[in-house]
This record gives C-alpha cells, sequence and structure tokens, in this order.
C-alpha cells in the first residue's frame, strides 16, 4: 500500500525532529494532505496507527489536514480549484490545466511530550 511508504517517511521525520529537539513522545501530528496528493486520509490514518506502533508516535493522533488543490487553466488565464488531479477546470470545462498546489504532503505541526 502507497500510504503505508508515506507513513514511514512521517515518522522516519518525527524521529529525527525528537533527536533534534530533544522530545520522547509524539502526542498529535497535523499532517497536511493536498486534495492532488495520491494519498488518501482514511488510509493514511490506517498506516499511521500501524507504521508507529512501537515507536515515540505511538498512540499519537494524526490531524488529517486537507488542502485544496490548485491549478493554472491556460483557456481561462486563471487561477482555479479542483477537487481531483483530472478534473476539468469548473470555470470553463477544459482540460488545459498545470498543477500549482495542493499534492503536497507535509507535516504541519506537531504537539510533543
Ligand atoms: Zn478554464
Amino acid at each position: 500500500m502507497h500510504e503505508m511508504a508515506l507513513c514511514e517517511s512521517v515518522l522516519a521525520v518525527l524521529e529525527r525532529e525528537a533527536q533534534s529537539q530533544s522530545f520522547h513522545r509524539v502526542k498529535t501530528v497535523w499532517l497536511e494532505i493536498g486534495a492532488l496528493s495520491c494519498a488518501a486520509p482514511e488510509a493514511m490514518t490506517f498506516c499511521f496507527r500501524a507504521v508507529t506502533r512501537g515507536t515515540l508516535a505511538e498512540n499519537a493522533t494524526l490531524e488529517i489536514v486537507r488542502t485544496p488543490g490548485r491549478a493554472w487553466c491556460m483557456d481561462c488565464s486563471d487561477t482555479v480549484t479542483v477537487g481531483e488531479r483530472y478534473d476539468p477546470c469548473p470555470l470553463c470545462g477544459g482540460y488545459q490545466l498545470q498543477v500549482t498546489g495542493g499534492d503536497e504532503l507535509r507535516i504541519k505541526e506537531l504537539e510533543v511530550a
């Protein structure tokens, strides 16, 4: 599962942060997931629980923050909001879109102990 690998990299970041900022437990992780990233929030929650078992983030709460997809429509010469990667432009219905944002997956904030 793709989300498993994503959660493993999130955990790697947490472990690195724990060393540099010397904390021992992660209580809450706010993870920003763009609407156009290929991570499904439900699967992320499930995998996060599995991946963090026995680690500093065991039983940590994963708070998922969805960010909207942004794309540039060449036909409209405008930035539009899109829900899915291959959605048409909501203004003109065209497919000449270049994704400009909303495909990220990053840790926004941590609550640690
Ligand atoms: Zn358009």
